[in-house]
C-alpha cells in the first residue's frame, strides 16, 4: 500500500475534486478539508463553501415537457373512440356534431392536464416535507441541519437508522455496518472501520467510507463529508433518478381497465345497434349513425379517469394537511380499510416529553420537582427538601445520568428543548437536580467507547478515562435487562453490597405502575488500559447504582383519538419496549380497552402461532417487545383477516412496516430507514393523525365510490334513452347532438364536484370496509337499474306530455334535454350522502364546488335553451316558464323515490343507519 506517493502533492484550500480520499488517513483528510473534528466548520465557512458547490442534492429527473403532458392525455382509448366519431361525423358533414365532440375531447383533457398538474405539485410539496436531516458540529456544536446544506469538510454523526446524507470519510466508527444495496447491490450490511483503503479498491471495498444515500443498519460513527450532491457516489448512478411515480392506486387502476372493457362492450352493443337500426328499423344510415355516436359518446364514461386522479390527489392534499404523508399511494386505499392500528407508545401515544419525577437508591425514594427540561428543580425525601451532597449515592446517579448520555440540552427562547432522545434530556436535567454539573463531568471523564442503545438489547454503556488513569464504565436501561447484568449494589455509605434483585424488582413496578418509565443505572471500574467496550464487559459484573422513573403523559387528543377508533370499528395495540406496568398504566389511561391483560415479550416466545392468534382478540398491550416481534404481530393479525396500521420509528422496524398492510413512520423521531419502509410518514409522529388519515382514507374510497354511483347510471340513463328509442321505433326525444351536449356539460362539471366531497359525518362510526368489497358491488347494479328506469320514466314522460299538449317536437325535446340534466343534478345531490339521509340542512347546503358546478350547468343549460345562436346549433326552443316549474319537479320526483328506497333499505338492513346504500354490508371484524 504505497499512500503517500497516490495523495495529491500540491494544496489546494478545499480539494473537493480528490477522488481517492479512502486512501488518505483520517487526520490528512481532516488537513486537506481544513476542518477540526471536535468543532467543524463554522458559519461563515460553510456559507463560502456552499457557494461553491452548490446544495447537496440530486438533480430533479427531467420532467415531461408540458405539450407532451397535454397530447398524452389523448392517449386513451375512450378518447380514441371519441376522436373516431369526431372524424367520422366529419365526412358526414355533421359538423356541428364534431364542434361539440371535440369539445368533449378538449374540455377533458384540459382538466387532466391541469389537474395532474396540480397532483405533481402536491406530490413534490410532500417530497420536500420528508427531506432527510444530517447530525452536524458546527461551530464546536451538535446540530441538526437540513441533509441539503451539508458541504464538504463538514462533521457528520451517523446512527444506526440513519440515511448516510453525503458521502462521508469515516473518523470514529463503532459497530458501524452499512447497507449498500444501491450502490453495489449486495443487500448483507458491511462492517466499517477507519483504515485507509488501497487505490483502486472497489466501491463495496471502502469500508472507511459511508456513502451517501446507503443505509446506516447498526452502530455509530463520526465521519467527515468529502462529496456532496453530484459529486458523491450515488451521482454516478443516474436511473435512480428517473422514476416518476404516476397518481394510482390498485384500485384506480382496475377502474381503468374496467373503463376500458366497457368502452369496447360499448363498441359491440353500437355496433349491433347500428345493424337493427339500419336492417330492421330502416333508419337512413346517416341518420342512425349520428344516433349511435351519440349513444356510444354518452355511454363512455371518458371523464372517469381524470376525475377518480382527482379524487386521490385531494385525498393526498387532505392527508398531508393532517400531518400524515403518504410515500406510496396504494396507501390511501389501504388505510380506509385498516381494522386494527398497531402502535407505539413513547411519543406517538404520549408527549414525548420527558421528566424524572421518581428517584430510587438502595434504601431511599425521591421525588424531583421541575418544569420540563429545565435543569433546576428541587429533590425532596417524603415531602422534605433535601441536600443533595448528603446523599454521595445520588451524585453517583446522577453523574451516570450525565455521562451514558448522548443529549444536549440548549436554551431556546427562554424555554429548555433537547437535541438528541427526550428521555436522555430529562435525565440531563436531572442530573443536574442532583447536584452534577455535565459540562464537568464530560471534561474530566471523556467517553473513550460506547455501545449505542439498541430496542433489541435495551440497554447502553459508555467507557469513560480520567486524566488520573482511571477508567469506568456507565450502563443505563431497562430494568429487567440492567438487573441481569449486575452482581453487587451501591449501599447507602458508597460501599458495594449483594445484590438485592427482589428489592429492585419490586421498586421498578411501583414507579412503572404510575405510568413512569423506568430506568436503572449501574457502573463498574476498569483498569485503565480497557479502552474497548464490548458486551463481555458488561455481563454479570455491573454494581446497580438505583432507578429513575420518568413522566411522559399521554398526548391529550390521543384519548379522542382512541375512542374514534373503537367506534369506527377499529382495534388499537399498545406495543411498547418500556414496562409492563408503565403500559398498563398508560393504557388504562387513554382508554385501551382490557389494560390490564398485558403479554410481553417473553410471554409472546412462549406462546405458539395458534394460542397467540386466539390472545390477540382481546389482549391490546405488547410490553417490552422487541422489532421481532412486531413482524409476528402483524403477520399473525392479518392472519386473522384484518388490515394492519402498524407504526415504527427504530431500524429494526422496517420488515414489520412492510409487511403491513399501512406501514406507518415517525416524520420526526423516526430513522430514515423506518421512513423507507412505510407507506404513509406521521409529520408529528401523533397517533390522532394516524386515526386522521384513516377517516381521510375512507372518505377518497367513498369519493371514488361516489363519482361511480354517480357517473354509471347516469350514464347509462342517458344511454337507456336512446336504446328505448331505437329498439321501439320511437321518436328520439333527444338528438344526438343534444345528447353529446349533455355529455360535454354534466360528466366535465357535475362528476367533478364528487371528487372533492367532504367526509361525511359518520364516517368515523362505520365499520372498516372489507378490503374485498367490490367496488362494482350488487347494491351498486341495483341502483343503475333503479336510476336508468327513472331516468327513462322523466324523458320519455315529459316527451309525450309536451307533444300532447301540441308543442312542436324541438320544444318537447329541449323539455326532455332540461329534465335529463335536471335529473342528473338531483341524482348529484342523493349521491354525496351514501351513507346517511340526504334531507338534511349539511346536505342541501352543499360544498363550494357542489354549487359552482351546478351554476355552470344551469347557465349553460339557460344558454342553449334560450340564446337564438345555440338554438340554431342544437335545435331548441325557449320553455314555456311553467313548464320549467314542471321539469323540476320531476328532478324533485326523482329524489324523493330514490331517496325513500335508500330509507327503506337503511332501515332494513340495519336501523342504526350504518349501511352502505350503495355497496355492501360490511361484516365487523
Ligand atoms: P418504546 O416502545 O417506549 O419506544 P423503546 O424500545 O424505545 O420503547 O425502549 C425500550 C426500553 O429500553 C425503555 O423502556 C428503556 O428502559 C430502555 N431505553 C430506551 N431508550 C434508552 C436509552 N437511550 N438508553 C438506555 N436505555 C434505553
Ligand atoms: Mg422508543
Amino acid at each position: 500500500m504505497n499512500r503517500a506517493s497516490n495523495a495529491p502533492t500540491e494544496r489546494d484550500p478545499i480539494p473537493i475534486d480528490v477522488e481517492a480520499w479512502y486512501t488518505l488517513p483520517a487526520q490528512q483528510v481532516l488537513e486537506r478539508l481544513e476542518v477540526n473534528e471536535h468543532t467543524g466548520l463554522n458559519d461563515a465557512e460553510v456559507q463560502a463553501r456552499l457557494a461553491r458547490t452548490g446544495f447537496n442534492r440530486l438533480p430533479e429527473s427531467a420532467r415531461r415537457p408540458a405539450w407532451l403532458r397535454f397530447l398524452l392525455q389523448f392517449h386513451n382509448i375512450l378518447i380514441y373512440v371519441l376522436l373516431g366519431s369526431a372524424v367520422i361525423t366529419a365526412l358526414l358533414q355533421h359538423l356541428w356534431d364534431t364542434v361539440v365532440i371535440l369539445a368533449v375531447v378538449v374540455a377533458n383533457a384540459i382538466i387532466g392536464y391541469v389537474q395532474e398538474g396540480k397532483a405533481e405539485k402536491a406530490m413534490d410539496a410532500i417530497r420536500q416535507m420528508l427531506a432527510p436531516r444530517a447530525a452536524v458540529i458546527r461551530a464546536g456544536e451538535r446540530l441538526s441541519i437540513a441533509g441539503e446544506t451539508l458541504v464538504p469538510g463538514d462533521i457528520v454523526l451517523l446512527e444506526a437508522g440513519d440515511k448516510v446524507p453525503a458521502d462521508l470519510r469515516l473518523l470514529h466508527a463503532n459497530r458501524l455496518q452499512i447497507q449498500e444495496a444501491i450502490l453495489t447491490g449486495e443487500s448483507a450490511a458491511v462492517e466499517k472501520h477507519t483504515e485507509p483503503v488501497r487505490l483502486g479498491a472497489p466501491l463495496g471495498d471502502r469500508a472507511c467510507m459511508a456513502f451517501s444515500g446507503t443505509l446506516v443498519t447498526c452502530g455509530q460513527a463520526t465521519g467527515v463529508v468529502v462529496a456532496t450532491a453530484t459529486a458523491a457516489e450515488i451521482g454516478r448512478i443516474s436511473n435512480l433518478l428517473s422514476e416518476v411515480e404516476t397518481l394510482t392506486t390498485p384500485l384506480v387502476q382496475q377502474m381503468n381497465v374496467f373503463a376500458r372493457w366497457l368502452t369496447i362492450l360499448i363498441l359491440l352493443v353500437a355496433g349491433l345497434l347500428l345493424v337493427y337500426g339500419h336492417f330492421v328499423g330502416h333508419y337512413a344510415f346517416n341518420e342512425i349513425f349520428m344516433v349511435v355516436v351519440g349513444m356510444s359518446v354518452a355511454a363512455i364514461p371518458e371523464g372517469l379517469p381524470a376525475v377518480l386522479t382527482i379524487t386521490l390527489a385531494v385525498g393526498v392534499r387532505a392527508m398531508a394537511r393532517r400531518n400524515a404523508i403518504v410515500r406510496r399511494l396504494p396507501a390511501i386505499e389501504t388505510l380506509g380499510s385498516v381494522s386494527v392500528i398497531c402502535t407505539d407508545k413513547t411519543g406517538t401515544l404520549t408527549r414525548n416529553e420527558m421528566m424524572v419525577a421518581s428517584v430510587v437508591t438502595r434504601d431511599l425514594t425521591f421525588t424531583v420537582d421541575g418544569a420540563g427540561y429545565q435543569p433546576s428543580g428541587n429533590m425532596n425525601l417524603a415531602d422534605q427538601l433535601i441536600d443533595t451532597s448528603n446523599h454521595p449515592t445520588l451524585a453517583e446517579l446522577g453523574r451516570a445520568a450525565a455521562l451514558c448520555n448522548d443529549a444536549v440540552l440548549r436554551l431556546h427562547d427562554a424555554t429548555w428543548k433537547v437535541e438528541g432522545d427526550p428521555m436522555e434530556g430529562a435525565l440531563l436535567a436531572f442530573s443536574v437536580k442532583a447536584g452534577i454539573d455535565g459540562e464537568e463531568e464530560r471534561r474530566t471523564w471523556p467517553r473513550t467507547d460506547a455501545i449505542p442503545f439498541d430496542a433489541k438489547h435495551r440497554f447502553m454503556a459508555t467507557l469513560h478515562h480520567n486524566h488520573e488513569r482511571q477508567a469506568s464504565i456507565y450502563v443505563k436501561g431497562a430494568p429487567e435487562q440492567i438487573l441481569a447484568m449486575c452482581a453487587q449494589q451501591r449501599g447507602s455509605t458508597g460501599a458495594t453490597e449483594p445484590l438485592n434483585a427482589d428489592y429492585w424488582h419490586q421498586q421498578a413496578n411501583t414507579i412503572a405502575g404510575k405510568g413512569q418509565r423506568v430506568l436503572a443505572f449501574a457502573s463498574r471500574p476498569v483498569p485503565s488500559e480497557h479502552t474497548v467496550l464490548e458486551f463481555g464487559d458488561v455481563q454479570g459484573s455491573l454494581t446497580l447504582l438505583g432507578m429513575t422513573g420518568m413522566i411522559d403523559p399521554p398526548r391529550p387528543e390521543t384519548i379522542q383519538a382512541v375512542q374514534q377508533c373503537q367506534a369506527a370499528g377499529i382495534a388499537v395495540k399498545m406495543i411498547t419496549g418500556d414496562h409492563s406496568g408503565t403500559a398498563a398504566a398508560i393504557g388504562a389511561q387513554i382508554g385501551l380497552q382490557n389494560p390490564d391483560k398485558v403479554l410481553t415479550g417473553v410471554d409472546l416466545d412462549a406462546m405458539n402461532d395458534g394460542t397467540l392468534k386466539e390472545a390477540l382478540k382481546d389482549v391490546n398491550i405488547f410490553a417490552r417487545t422487541s422489532p421481532e416481534h412486531k413482524l409476528r404481530l402483524v403477520m399473525l393479525l392479518q392472519s386473522n383477516g384484518m388490515t394492519v396500521a402498524m407504526t415504527g420509528d427504530g431500524v429494526n422496524d422496517a420488515p414489520a412496516l412492510k409487511r403491513a398492510d399501512a406501514g406507518i413512520a415517525m416524520g420526526d423521531k423516526g430513522s430514515e430507514a423506518a421512513k423507507e419502509a412505510a407507506d404513509l410518514v406521521l409529520a408529528d409522529d401523533n397517533f390522532a393523525s394516524i386515526v386522521a388519515a384513516v377517516r381521510e382514507g375512507r372518505t377518497v374510497y367513498d369519493n371514488i365510490k361516489k363519482v361511480l354511483s354517480w357517473t354509471l347510471p347516469t350514464n347509462a340513463g342517458e344511454t337507456m334513452t336512446i336504446i328505448v328509442a331505437l329498439l321501439f321505433g320511437l321518436t328520439l326525444p333527444v338528438t344526438p347532438i343534444q345528447i353529446l351536449w349533455i355529455n360535454l356539460i354534466t360528466a366535465i362539471t357535475l362528476g367533478i364536484a364528487l371528487a372533492f366531497e367532504p367526509t361525511e359525518e359518520n364516517t368515523m362510526r362505520r365499520p372498516p370496509r372489507s378490503r374485498h368489497e367490490p367496488l362494482i358491488s350488487g347494491a351498486l347494479i341495483w341502483h343503475m337499474v333503479l336510476v336508468s328506469i327513472l331516468f327513462l320514466c322523466g324523458v320519455y314522460g315529459i316527451f309525450t306530455y309536451a307533444l300532447d299538449r301540441g308543442y312542436p317536437v324541438e320544444l318537447a325535446r329541449t323539455i326532455a334535454v332540461n329534465t335529463l340534466v335536471v335529473m342528473e343534478i338531483f341524482h348529484l345531490f342523493f349521491i354525496r350522502n351514501l351513507y346517511g339521509t340526504s334531507l338534511t340542512w349539511e346536505a342541501v347546503r352543499g360544498t363550494k364546488v357542489v354549487w359552482l358546478t351546478v351554476a355552470v350547468v344551469t347557465f349553460a343549460q339557460f344558454a342553449i335553451t334560450y340564446a337564438p345562436p345555440l338554438q340554431r346549433v342544437f335545435a331548441t326552443q325557449a320553455i314555456p316558464f311553467m313548464d320549467g316549474l314542471l321539469i323540476i319537479a320531476v328532478g324533485i320526483a326523482l329524489f324523493a323515490i330514490i331517496e325513500t328506497e335508500k330509507q327503506i333499505r337503511l332501515r332494513l338492513t340495519d336501523p342504526k343507519g350504518a349501511t352502505l346504500i350503495v355497496g355492501q354490508t360490511p361484516k365487523s371484524p
